[in-house]
């Protein structure tokens, strides 16, 4: 063998060896920048504005580009499930389409299924009295005979939905889903981060809380309940590990005063107006993040005594706490030794 190839050999050699060496220094460097010091695994969070309400996101064991695009997907379901055109949902209240997809289709679906099994108390017709109250724009009491005429012909029995296809038996009803959208949203995110291979995570929408996955250092999630009269205050503590959904319906989370009196965005499917069913609030534990939304509002809206019916029922898994107007709290369903009060 010649010089040269002696010094060959011995180049390839010791090339093989620095590249394993420089792969194991980037695995290295790559597993310790997801774990973090101490070898706890590192967080990353994110707050935006985004479904008319504020975004908190963290998730564990991913990076800034997941989070660009959980935000991205949000803007996507907002152009799908605004009341309003654009969005989809929009086109299908002006009556420009009646063929609005599978996944929109199918959330109607769903909530109408909801709407039923609570005896109207969730009503996604409402969108015309909800559009007189503007809750999230300029507020104002409306008048006594536009609200009837807005509530003219709601009702489920005035929906039907086909395949991908909505149709309304009344040319003027209008679909809101804002009872639902929050939790239909987080549950879509949740798909997604576990798909990008995040392995745990806390999706706040507004309050409304998904937590996915094992926190690391194997430690519960502590979420805290938020004070039925408003305050950051919380009232309870609910412990627990792994994939749940606490989503919230309070009569502090929209509303605006007139006269001394407090008009909230809980309304009644009768009458259009505000229900007064005796509580300030409800809180819903499920797996789902949709359901807990569904139900946080039905329950609300149908009150304590209907609501613990439909639970034993009709919802055995979910997991419900009820605020009275003194704001005192009371928890029923199968999960609620992990509260503990404050
Ligand atoms: P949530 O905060 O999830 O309880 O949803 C409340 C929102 O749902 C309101 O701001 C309205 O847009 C809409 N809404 C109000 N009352 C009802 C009802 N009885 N059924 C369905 N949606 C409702
Ligand atoms: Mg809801």
């Amino acid at each position: 063998m010649s010089d040269f190839a002696v010094l060959e050999v011995i180049l390839k050699r010791n090339l093989s060896y620095l590249g394993i060496c420089a792969v194991l220094l980037a695995a290295m460097i790559i597993g310790r920048w997801r774990l973090g010091v101490g070898g706890i695994e590192r967080s990353l969070k994110r707050q935006s504005w985004g479904l008319n309400t504020l975004l908190n996101f963290t998730i564990y064991g991913g990076q800034e580009k997941d989070l660009d695009d959980a935000l991205a997907l949000v803007k996507r379901y907002e152009g799908i499930l605004d009341r309003n055109p654009p969005a989809l949902l929009g086109q299908l209240n002006l009556r420009k389409t009646e063929q609005i997809g599978e996944e929109l289709a199918s959330l109607i679906s769903r909530s109408r299924q909801v709407g039923l099994l609570t005896g109207g108390a969730l009503d996604i017709t409402l969108g015309r009295a909800v559009e007189l109250w503007d809750f999230g724009g300029h507020p104002r009491v409306p008048d006594g005979d536009e609200l009837a005429e807005a509530m003219k012909g709601t009702g489920w029995a005035h929906l039907s939905v086909k395949g991908d296809r909505v149709r309304f038996d009344n040319p003027f009803l209008k679909v809101d889903l804002g009872a639902v959208a929050k939790g239909f949203v987080a549950d879509r995110l949740k798909d997604f981060f576990l798909k990008r291979g995040i392995r745990a995570g806390i999706i706040d929408l507004g309050g409304n809380v998904l937590t996915f996955g094992t926190k690391p250092g194997g430690k519960p999630w502590v979420i805290g309940l938020r004070d039925p009269f408003g305050s950051s205050r919380s009232v309870a503590l609910w412990t627990f590990r792994g994939d749940a959904a606490l989503v919230t319906s309070g009569v502090y989370e929209r509303g605006f005063e007139k006269d001394g009196l407090w008009y909230h965005h809980l309304l009644d499917p009768r009458t259009g107006m505000p229900i007064n069913s005796g509580l300030r609030a409800v809180t819903v534990k499920s797996d789902r993040a949709e359901l807990a939304d569904a139900l946080s509002t039905a329950f609300f809206v149908c009150g304590r005594v209907k609501a613990e019916v439909l639970i034993r029922e009709h919802f055995p898994d979910v997991t419900v706490v009820f605020f009275d107007e003194r704001g005192r709290g009371s928890a029923v369903g199968r999960d609620v030794s992990e509260l503990s009060w404050r």
